[in-house]
């Protein structure tokens, strides 16, 4: 098989799996517990906050465990609207964020939340003019994501920061991470960001553990009560085996980011170079439709490409019966018609509806890519006749 869908999810690393069965079948304990087994795995959950803050150039007082990166995004969103609604209404996000982003500012809508989103380009980027003409003296929270899920595109989030700061901007900054973590370094201080989302699931870790930073001296409300743990932030008993794997997941990171986010661009500038000498008539869609090699930001991770004249859903089969993992977008709304992000980016409906997203992980090859390709144009090539042949009866 060969997984190009790594944006979606990514297959837990042998360390991973590791880790996890030790605490299951060993590490069991309650870290909240007073004997040797319960301090046993309250050092495990200390290691793992300590793997994943330095993940990110975080201390580790600021990495609180969660769910998943849908829950890290909840937390801060509504944590933030909580403590600071009286302060102000407005809430600056943009077209193009994760539904977990986009829906939970609906939500905040229906509670009187006054919310911008912001519009994109044709490259899948907002601009820092729209951003500064959008900010208003009661603005409370801005929610821009780093690394965007189906188009690849990198938002400037350190610029983003650098103006609120000018600005003197009271709003809190929160940025999903949950694409970027594991594909481009990461210092949370030199973003300037407030609050970062990530996710374990993402970066061969497991699912149903997510991690929130929370920048030393932000103050925000628990999300969840109970017996207190994660500092009374998020009470509950904590999930050590995915604790425990995303604690690997973050170290693999620590230990080989550069390598791997080569490895990554290296699979996908050869897919692209194949598929622009094999395949006419296709569009890169985002920062990679600048032109043939690494494009500025494009994330090493992502390639969105509109196959004319196709249903991307159906070459999504084709592929899939040789082998070939691929979507047509996010995972979460592939069931729904149409991208909101391609829409946003002001894509046309057959470019839409041709897409395909690629997204890679270090373990994919040129080789591999050679396959991808062969196997698309024979897809592509059939997929067209035939639609010509219907369209002319
Ligand atoms: N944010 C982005 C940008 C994502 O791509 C995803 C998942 O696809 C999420 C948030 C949600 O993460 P999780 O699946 O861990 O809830």
């Amino acid at each position: 098989m060969i997984y190009l869908d790594n944006s979606a999810t990514t297959k837990p690393s042998a360390a991973v799996i590791e880790a996890m069965t030790r605490t299951l079948q060993e590490d069991y304990g309650n870290p909240s517990s007073l004997y040797k087994l319960g301090l046993s795995a309250e050092k495990l959950l200390k290691a793992s906050r300590v793997s994943v803050a330095k993940s990110l150039g975080a201390s580790s007082e600021e990495i609180f465990f969660t769910s998943c990166g849908t829950e890290s995004d909840n937390t801060a969103i509504k944590a933030v609207w909580e403590s600071r609604n009286k302060q102000g209404k407005r809430v600056i996000t943009t077209q193009v964020e994760h539904p977990a982003v986009l829906n939970c500012c609906k939500w905040l809508q229906s509670k009187g939340a006054d919310v911008v989103f912001l519009p994109v380009d044709r490259r899948g980027l907002i601009s820092l003019e729209a951003l500064e003409q959008a900010l208003t003296d009661d603005t409370i929270l801005v929610s821009i994501m780093h690394v965007n899920n189906e188009s690849g595109a990198i938002m400037p989030i350190a610029e983003i920061s650098a103006l609120l700061k000018k600005k003197g901007s009271k709003a809190v900054f929160h940025s999903d991470g949950v694409q970027s973590w594991g594909k481009l370094p990461l210092d949370m201080k030199a973003l300037g960001v407030d609050l970062y989302s990530v996710s374990g699931h993402k970066v061969h870790g497991p699912k149903g553990v997510g991690a929130l930073y929370v920048k030393k001296g932000l103050h925000l409300p628990a999300f969840m009560h109970g017996g207190g743990q994660e500092l009374n932030f998020r009470s509950g008993t904590e999930n050590m085996p995915g604790i425990a794997g995303i604690g690997a997941a973050a170290e693999a990171i620590i230990s080989s980011l550069p390598q791997k986010a080569k490895a990554m661009e290296a699979a996908k500038l050869h897919l692209k170079e194949r598929l622009m000498a094999d395949i006419d008539n296709i569009r890169f869609n985002g920062p990679d439709a600048d032109g043939p090699g690494a494009c500025r930001d494009a994330a090493p991770s992502v390639m969105n490409v509109s196959f004319i004249g196709c249903r991307g859903e159906v070459l999504l089969h084709t592929l899939d019966t040789a082998g070939i993992c691929v979507s047509t977008g996010s995972a979460c709304s592939s069931k729904v018609k149409g991208s909101h992000v391609l829409s946003a980016m002001g894509l046309k409906p057959e470019e839409i509806e041709g897409a395909v997203r690629f997204s890679f992980s270090d373990e994919n090859t040129p080789e591999e890519m050679d396959y991808v390709v062969d196997t698309l144009k024979a897809a592509v090539e059939s997929q067209r006749r035939l639609r010509a042949a219907f369209k002319k009866r």
